[in-house]
């Protein structure tokens, strides 16, 4: 079990109060998502069929159709798979996500292994080539692995032209080295604003130091501290924070073992059983402030319980 280090409770309570956002080093700041990699109709979607599972999704059209790129990558595989026919494989890095997509059946194609495509090159174009009944494209979307398996695939119809948001990770911040004077603290704060656009908070946390607003992903608050360290020569900390659901007060222990119970079974968290200012139960530890808020809703929606949510910092 983790141990944690209760943190001023005060400066957290200031600290809510303000809207968090997510900070988003400008590698990561262009919004991303896959595109269809043809004109044409969907003429067979992703899932069971005949039988066995159609991991792709089939577009057809007549003619010369260029079959594109979906996203941003690097051609993997280029050339002749069996029942794939001329098949192109590319490789995607998206907000910390590998993906692969894969356009099968082309009728010629037009580039290399490792080539850096961007979203909308011509990869070919549309054919019958393989295991193809009319001219189409089959095009596959794999999450989550940087090399081609069909385990990993997913229904391309749920990722054409949606943004797609970073996973949200944990609860992150930056913690500077001290400053000896409050006025060097507040200039520290200054030039750290402008450059880098994000919140930025003096603290006083054993010693007068600085706390930016939330980091959503490891990979952020990693890039923010090299920023930090690069631009400035300061030494900062990647704290990470937890959330607890806390409970009102209950009557009696009866009815608290009663309610331990319910939460407990309904929702498989880990539960306590706790005497803080009375008796209350308390969760175990939500990774991300959405999660504990959804935990939240849940709680008040289908129990009428008030809960506050805490906050723990490692
Ligand atoms: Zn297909």
């Amino acid at each position: 079990m983790i141990r944690f280090r209760k943190t001023l409770m005060v400066l957290l309570t200031i600290l809510l109060v303000i809207p968090t956002f997510s900070l988003k080093p400008e590698e990561a700041s262009a919004a991303a998502t896959f595109i269809r990699p043809s004109e044409g109709t969907v003429t067979s979607g992703f899932g069971p069929r005949w039988g066995s599972m159609h991991y792709g999704v089939d577009i057809a059209k007549s003619g010369t159709v260029p079959v594109v790129a979906s996203a941003p990558g690097t051609v993997i595989f280029a050339g002749q798979a069996g029942t794939y026919g001329n098949v192109v494989y590319v490789r995607h890095q998206i907000n910390g996500v590998s993906y692969v997509t894969v356009y099968a059946h082309l009728r010629s194609i037009s580039v290399r292994v490792n080539d850096v495509v961007s979203q909308g090159q011509r990869l070919g174009y549309m054919g019958e080539t393989g295991n193809a009944q009319g001219q189409h494209v089959h095009f596959e979307l794999h999450k989550g692995t940087s090399t081609w398996n069909r385990a990993y695939a997913v229904d391309p119809m749920d990722y054409f032209d949606k943004n797609i948001v970073p996973v949200e990770e944990g609860s992150f911040r930056l913690l500077t080295g001290t400053f000896s004077t409050v006025a060097s603290q507040q200039e520290a704060a200054e030039r750290l604003r402008q450059a880098t656009g994000w919140t930025v908070y003096t603290v006083n946390e054993n010693g007068l130091r600085l706390k930016t607003g939330t980091f959503t992903t490891r990979a952020s608050v990693e890039a923010g501290q090299r920023l930090i360290t690069q631009q400035f020569g300061w030494v900062s900390y990647i704290k990470q924070e937890y959330f607890r659901l806390l409970t009102g007060t209950f009557n009696s222990t009866a009815e608290q073992n009663a309610a331990y119970e319910r939460l407990r079974n309904d929702t498989g968290w880990t539960v306590y059983k706790v005497n803080e200012n009375g008796l209350r139960l308390k969760t175990g530890t939500f990774k991300t402030r959405t999660a504990v808020e959804q935990a939240q809703q849940l709680v008040t929606n289908d129990y009428g319980w008030i809960t506050y949510i805490q906050v723990e910092e490692q």
